[in-house]
């Protein structure tokens, strides 16, 4: 619920210009049966509307009541997008009230199905598409589309990597619209400020290019110096055209999503929330998991199964914890051990990308606990040999973690850490309910994606959602209200710590590792001044602070109706 510190400040008038069905038709502006009669009388809605006016809170009942009897889970997702583009205001108060209920609608799993099937079901609106023929002329396209707005935010996708689904083409899109929906819904972005943006340069997803409902741009991916040109062309284009956004990277395959962020992280505040945010939400997981067992990081045993981006996101940033508790070097290894599709990671000659080479084994240690064939480095090989603590999946492979693997992995710890985290649901490395039936309920559990509470022996195990909505929503408020020119890796380490100080007790004795998603908002908001604290420390603020928490509090929009006086 909201408390004090939710109280927003928000103008009692507000100047409108537009009148009649153009107000109406606007979506930020139009507040439908809502519009009180006397504004129906001063902006010459009377005769448009039927005639009883209704309430915020009535109107949100009345909608939810009908998505509650759509169908099916699409068609949940198609009528709140509906809502959205008829009225903005309204939408936000229904994703409020009921937001725990409604997340796995506007974002994952749901969001998984609306991407595949976009061209289908797409009803107009949405963002800004960057396509190849615009070369030369991006500048031009982004002051065309913003003019003289404000914009704050954008989450940009170029559709690659969506969630565990890979190259969606055109269809990332609402991805970025999701995360946006969210950044507003549990942080209080304005929306008017935010823009969700697709670099739609092509698909590799065949079945796309043979289709002929495809929206999207209907060739081959552009690869290499000629799509780095047109990424370094829209950068440029964004500090020219919103010199104040924030720009959150959103599922770039992971070779171009390491090159973005290193490319633009000193350019413009920038972010890849697969990388970073992943990194962060697991990491707060994983203390809150060590604050029940009363362990240190230094102490575990982690196997992360996946070297994608957020493989390598959350591997980063166990690695920046265990330099604070002063485990360093060749120490790190024995702390943890990473798998791709190939099995663990070792450095014994073999060609490995780059990135991974940071993250793998020395050929000794690998010897040494009876892993130097390469042959047998499976994940259940490593299970047995290695005696993880934790194990965490970001494969996207489909229940990966089987009863052998995680029976064998319970045989040799009390308490077994496991977060399948791969999204959506129906990709994650396991379900919570086969996890605390392998380990007889001793396990630490938390998944990417919703899942139920588990039942066994009287008890009653609530799942948390390790997702980085519970950290890039309260960053990203942060970075806008401290008007900050970058993101620092303290930013996203103290997002972090953060949340996990944020779970309670009681949340933690109901099985939680994370806070409940409808504290969604209390938690962001708490994350936010945390962060901003830091951006300030950092030196990267640019607005005034003295006071950190009203800075943050005053940055937020709010869903409630404004009373609208002519301009
Ligand atoms: P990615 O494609 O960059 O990486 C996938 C990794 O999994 C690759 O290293 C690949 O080698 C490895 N892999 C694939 N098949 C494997 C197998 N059979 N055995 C071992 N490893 C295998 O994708 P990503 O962006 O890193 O995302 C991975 C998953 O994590 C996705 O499902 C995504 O939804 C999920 N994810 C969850 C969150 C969250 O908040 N919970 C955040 C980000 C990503």
């Amino acid at each position: 619920m909201a408390g004090p510190k939710d109280r927003r400040s928000t103008p009692r008038n507000l100047k409108v210009t537009g009148r009649g069905s153009a107000l109406i038709r606007n979506p930020s502006l139009n507040k439908g049966t809502g519009f009180p009669l006397d504004e129906r009388r001063t902006f010459g809605l009377e005769g448009l509307l039927p005639v009883r006016a209704k309430n915020q809170s009535q109107q949100a009942e009345r909608i939810y009541q009908q998505v509650r009897s759509a169908p099916d889970d699409l068609q949940k997702y198609v009528m709140l997008n509906a809502l959205l583009n008829r009225n903005v205001h309204l939408y936000y108060r229904v994703l409020a009230d009921h937001l725990e209920e409604l997340m796995p609608i506007v974002y994952t799993p749901t969001v998984g199905a609306a991407v595949q099937r976009f061209s289908q079901v797409f009803q107009g609106g949405g963002g800004i598409w960057i396509t190849p023929d615009m070369k030369g002329r991006m500048q031009d396209v982004l002051w065309s589309i913003v003019g003289s707005r404000e914009i704050r935010l954008l989450v940009v996708t170029d559709n690659e990597s969506i969630l565990g689904i890979g190259d969606q083409g055109a269809g990332g899109m609402a991805i970025s619209q999701g995360k946006l929906a969210l950044y507003t819904a549990a942080a209080g972005i304005d929306p008017a400020k935010a823009i969700p943006v697709s670099l739609d340069f092509g698909t590799d997803n065949e079945q796309l290019l043979a289709d002929d409902q495809y929206l999207g741009w209907p060739s081959r991916r552009l690869r290499g110096p000629e799509y780095l040109a047109l990424v370094d062309e829209f950068v440029a284009a964004v500090r020219t055209a919103m010199p104040d956004a924030l720009v959150q990277w959103e599922d770039f395959r992971k070779d171009n999503a390491l090159t973005i962020l290193d490319r633009y992280s000193s350019v413009l505040p920038s972010f890849n929330d697969d990388i970073q945010g992943t990194g962060a939400v697991v990491m707060a997981g994983l203390n809150s998991a060590l604050t029940i067992k009363g362990e240190r990081l230094a102490a575990q045993r982690i196997v992360i199964f996946g070297a994608g981006a957020a493989g390598l996101g959350v591997a980063r940033q166990i690695k920046a914890q265990l330099v604070d508790e002063d485990v360093v070097g060749s120490r790190q290894a024995n702390v943890i051990a990473v798998l791709d599709r190939s099995g663990l990671l070792v450095h014994d000659g073999r060609p490995m990308d780059e990135y991974k080479r940071a993250l793998a084994w020395p050929a000794e240690l690998a010897a040494e606990l009876g892993l130097a064939d390469p042959t047998r480095r499976s994940l259940l090989d490593v299970v047995r040999k290695y005696r993880p603590t934790v194990l965490i999946g970001l494969s996207g492979v489909a229940r990966s973690f089987n009863e052998e693997i995680v029976r064998e992995m319970a045989r040799h710890v009390d308490r077994p850490v496991i977060f399948p985290s791969s999204n959506p649901s129906s990709i994650s490395e396991a379900t919570p309910a086969d996890l605390y039936a392998w380990t007889d309920c001793r396990c630490l559990v938390a998944t990417g994606s919703p899942f139920p509470q588990v039942e066994r022996g009287g008890r009653v195990y609530r799942v948390g959602q390790g997702n980085n909505v519970f950290i890039f929503p309260g960053l990203g408020l942060a970075a806008i209200a401290a008007n900050a020119t970058r993101i620092t890796d303290s930013m996203t380490k103290v997002a972090s710590e953060a949340l996990a100080k944020q779970v309670t007790n009681e949340e933690r004795e109901a099985g939680l590792l994370f806070p409940a998603v409808s504290r969604l908002r209390s938690v962001s908001f708490e994350i936010a001044v945390a962060v901003a604290h830091q951006a300030i420390q950092d030196g990267v603020a640019t607005a005034a602070h003295d006071d950190v928490e009203r800075l943050v509090r005053e940055a937020r929009w709010s869903h409630d109706y404004q009373h609208y006086v002519p301009a």
